[in-house]
């Protein structure tokens, strides 16, 4: 194999373009080649050509990833920000085609002329691969549950080369892994997607007084437990960049309709929380809930990690993470609610291996370890949400998936990816 067996736009050292493309958002890196397939045959050969050379090998979707994923030195990324269309294929059933490297703010931006929308994440640079492969909470998942909940098919070139189809008719093995195990099968060139009809939706935040926090917290997520599923909601407090320990708690939520008077009585629970400093609900399109992602400075090292808390241990988790955020130590916390339709896929269903919890932690810190945060939750939380590690140890990688799921996802490994050429993930071992 020489160079010129690549195929699509190849991006080589010594070019502004090569620069621009070398590294993902968190990380810096220095590949031989960056290439940008503008089809699935150019897809084809950038495997078979790291597959041949022995080279490293990092598929980026929208280059997001919290661990730095997306790029590598020495060896070849295959960028897949050409593939981006979005096509609606079926308009009765709703079928939604998607490129392997579109974000998801393009989704909401060609879906929203047909009144549809996916049940994905926050935030509009986030890309469509990653965010599903390993799951996609965002403002409809207590509705309509992962991202991952809403794929019906997905096109695989696998470490082969060969290009297949996976869904619950055709390699449905391979559909279970994709839908939890991240970029460990292979680089998906296209998704499917069942969407869901969306009409505007109403989104904003509630602020309480930090020293409300006691109150609440809890009140917030016992009402959760019982909330409509239109209604999906984050709680955040302790933000160091918004005052620390003096930060507001930010109760944000999305409800999945336009009922201006169910909406109110939804909200009324949360409004009655504590004394309201801020309340900016608004009725919005769903694409004007996205947010626009932030580019990280020089030297910036995000720390960020998310873990899952299950009903028996919620009061004593929001106690830790009460306590935490009082005492000024604290990374960014934020809880999400994350029963809902998410709780009622079966567990084995998917690779996703956290179905049962009510709610999902997440704590964020730029260059600050957290270790006192995780060493005081340890005892009440369980598992790791693969999208929200900055890390990728063999430590996460049990965390993300329990024993029986690694030993399913491991045995597609065997089948699809023996030698491990898709590597730069939560790596699964054959
Ligand atoms: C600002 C911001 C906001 C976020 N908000 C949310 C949120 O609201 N909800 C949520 O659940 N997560 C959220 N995340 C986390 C996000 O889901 C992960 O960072 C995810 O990995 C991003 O996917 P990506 O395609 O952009 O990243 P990449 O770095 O490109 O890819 C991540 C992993 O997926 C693999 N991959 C990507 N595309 C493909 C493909 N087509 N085929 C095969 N493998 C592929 C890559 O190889 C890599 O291993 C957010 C992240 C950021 C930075």
């Amino acid at each position: 194999m020489m160079k010129t067996d690549l195929r699509g736009e190849i991006l080589e050292p010594g070019t502004e373009e090569y620069a621009a493309a070398s590294g993902s958002l968190f990380a810096s890196g220095s590949p031989a080649f960056v290439v940008r397939p503008g089809s699935v045959a150019d897809v084809r050969a950038a495997v078979t050509f790291a597959a041949s050379w022995k080279l490293k090998l990092s598929v980026r979707g929208g280059g997001h990833a919290f661990a730095g994923f997306g790029t590598n030195d020495g060896g070849i990324v295959v960028d897949l920000s050409r593939l981006a269309e979005v096509a609606l294929t079926d308009k009765d059933r709703h079928i939604v085609r998607i490129g392997g490297g579109a974000t998801w703010g393009q989704v909401a931006t060609a879906l929203a002329p047909h009144g549809l929308a996916i049940s994905s994440g926050d935030t509009r640079s986030v890309g469509v691969g990653g965010l599903t492969l390993s799951g996609g909470i965002g403002w409809k998942v207590r509705k309509y549950g992962l991202a991952l909940d809403s794929l019906v098919a997905a096109e695989v070139v696998t470490a082969n080369g060969e290009f297949v189809r996976a869904s619950d008719e055709e390699n449905p093995e391979l559909f279970w892994a994709l839908r939890g195990g991240g970029g460990n099968f292979g680089v998906v060139t296209a998704f499917e997607f069942a969407a869901h009809p969306t009409t505007d939706v109403f989104h904003g935040r509630i602020a309480f007084p930090a020293a409300e926090a006691g109150a609440v917290l809890p009140g917030w997520a016992d009402y959760m437990r019982t909330a409509p599923d239109e209604l999906t909601s984050i709680a955040s407090f302790a933000n160091p960049f918004a005052g620390g320990a003096q930060a507001p708690v930010e109760v944000h939520v999305a409800f999945d309709g336009d009922d201006a008077a169910r909406v109110a009585r939804a909200l009324d629970p949360i409004r009655r929380l504590g004394t309201v400093l801020d309340d900016n609900v608004a009725r919005k399109a769903y694409g004007d809930v996205l947010v626009d992602g932030l580019v990280p400075p020089p030297g910036f090292r995000f720390v960020s990690r998310g873990a899952f808390v299950d009903k028996e241990s919620v009061p004593d988790a929001l106690r830790v993470l009460i306590e935490l955020g009082a005492s000024g130590r604290s990374p960014a916390i934020a809880v999400r609610s994350v029963g809902g339709a998410v709780s009622r896929v079966p567990g084995d269903a998917t690779a996703y291996a956290h179905r049962q919890a009510e709610l999902m932690v997440t704590t964020a810190t730029v260059n600050q370890e957290q270790t006192e945060t995780w060493e005081r939750l340890g005892p009440y939380v369980n598992g790791a949400y693969a999208n929200f590690l900055s890390s990728a140890t063999a430590e996460d990688v049990t965390a993300i998936y329990p024993p029986e799921t690694y030993r399913r996802l491991a045995a597609v490994k065997r089948q699809y990816d023996p030698d491990n050429l898709f590597a730069g993930n939560h790596n699964i071992q054959a």
